[in-house]
């Protein structure tokens, strides 16, 4: 199986979503680099399956422009997409490599509204010289952002002799035992071999960092989402009401308002959602936000994390480090042994994996052991199976925003069940629920799958141009 690190599952971005938005993104990029030292004078971008159903929803047009364009996701002003692709589309040309060819979007982005046998996510470029092919490439978006370039075996691929390989929930327990560590322990001796301790310690850092500023972000803005379906972002009107008259000028002072709260249960769960639904709506909006494991799934981890900070025990940055090491690990599990793609297995897959990852990274700081860390992500999935991706208007807004704040009260009841259980009573193990998952995945009729063809996106139907 492959090797991947903790930051392959939590990545940097922009929203609204991992799979049609970052994964794009990156193809878009890596077909840019293809291009260097040959001359092009326009570039076409073909999408299928998924990608073209939902694909005006899910910004995958924006990110492939961008992408060609040369922006990185990780660093792009947000507040300047908008301005950014309005020059391209007004001035019907782009520059690549520092190249300017013609480009129009509405002509040379095509959406092809049926998917190809390979992946139900293909997106196949084409670049041309005087109308002569110079160059094609067909990437899949795998899911969280990953990518895969056809006849290669993983653009994200790196081979890694880790000292504890891990495939399995079970490999965890194995060397936990053997060696009287945590799971965070192990998965921070592999995190070793793909980068140095103090790059450790700063990405998880920048990793925190952009999630808190997500959330200040979503709690400090107002107004409706963009795409056209007039939904109102709540997050802002929230945290008024439980801040009352609390005032604040910067992230530092409104966390130490929120500290000042009362924190009584009906208080700390309107924290959570609140926390889910400030990350998602700045998602809905192209904020910037961190895929965990995917952008349509990015709020739970956040307000798991903060509802730790804020009403829990947390003791500083070593908390931080032991959750992402924990929960990131099961990520990569998941992403090994199922998928963390919708296209491929349903919401079970983005925000499924999001609370089980979440329910394991807060039964470690909680004092459970690494068999209640994995009975809790366990029982976070089981009681997401099945649950099938139907975004209205293929946006990334219904029900995904609210579903993100579900996620996280599962993930927190997950943790609190295996806290006060026995894992050795527990009748379905880890490993069990990630193949029943993959199973139910490949099982789950295909309109369930990120298409905005059945469902709630069926009931609801909304037209969008060009989609
Ligand atoms: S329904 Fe779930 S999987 Fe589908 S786009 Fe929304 S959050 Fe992602």
């Amino acid at each position: 199986m492959e090797r991947i690190s903790i930051f392959d599952i939590y990545k940097i971005g922009v929203g609204p979503s991992s799979s049609h938005t970052l994964g794009p993104w990156k193809a878009a990029l890596d077909f840019t680099k293809k291009l260097a030292h040959k001359s092009f004078d326009t570039i076409d971008i073909h999408l299928f399956g998924s990608l073209s159903k939902t694909g005006v929803g899910h910004g995958t047009d924006i990110a492939v422009q961008l992408g060609l364009a040369g922006y990185n996701p990780v660093t792009i002003p947000t507040e300047e997409i908008g301005f950014y692709v309005q020059q391209i589309d007004s001035l019907k040309t782009l520059s690549v490599n520092e190249t300017s060819i013609k480009f129009d979007p509405s002509e040379n982005i095509i959406f092809h509204g049926v998917s190809l046998p390979e992946h139900p996510n293909t997106l196949i470029f084409k670049a041309y010289a005087y109308e002569a092919l110079v160059l094609e490439t067909t990437y899949y978006s795998v899911g969280g952002g990953f990518i895969e370039e056809k006849g290669m075996e993983s653009v994200d691929h790196r081979e890694r002799i880790l000292p504890y390989p891990i495939d399995l929930g079970q490999d965890l327990l194995d060397y936990t035992t053997a060696n009287q560590v945590s799971i965070s322990e192990i998965v921070h001796q592999n995190e070793l071999q793909f980068q140095s301790e103090d790059e450790i310690v700063e990405r998880i850092e920048q990793i925190y960092n952009t999630m808190v500023e997500c959330v200040y972000k979503g709690c400090n803005s107002e107004g409706v989402l963009p795409g056209g379906l007039n939904v109102k972002r709540r997050a802002k009107k929230i945290c008024q009401s439980l801040l009352k008259d609390e005032s604040y000028s910067n992230a530092k002072e409104w966390m130490e308002a929120i500290r000042r709260q009362p924190n009584d249960f009906n208080t700390i769960n309107k924290w959570i959602s609140c926390f889910a639904l400030a990350v998602n709506e700045e998602n809905a909006s192209l904020g910037r936000v961190v895929t965990s494991p995917t952008n349509g799934a990015a709020g739970v981890i956040p307000a798991v994390l903060l509802y730790y900070y804020f009403f829990c025990d947390y003791q500083g940055k070593e908390d931080l480090q032991k959750f992402m090491y924990t929960s990131g690990e099961i990520g990569c599990i998941f992403k090994k042994g199922a998928t963390i793609s919708a296209a491929v297995g349903g919401c079970q897959a983005e925000i499924g994996v999001s609370s089980a990852m979440a329910a394991g990274g807060l039964t470690e700081l909680l004092g459970g052991t690494p068999q209640q860390v994995l009975m809790a992500a366990e029982i976070a999935m089981e009681h997401h199976l099945g649950l099938t991706c139907d975004p209205i208007g293929g946006l990334v807004q219904i029900p995904c925003i609210e579903r993100n704040t579900m996620g996280a009260m599962k993930a927190i009841t997950a943790s609190n069940l295996a806290l006060t259980g026995n894992p050795h009573d527990a009748i379905v193990g880890f490993d069990l629920v990630v193949k029943t998952m993959w199973d139910t995945a490949q099982d789950m009729n295909g309109k369930y799958k990120e298409t905005a063809e059945g469902g709630l996106a069926f009931n609801l139907p909304v037209a969008f141009p060009s989609c």
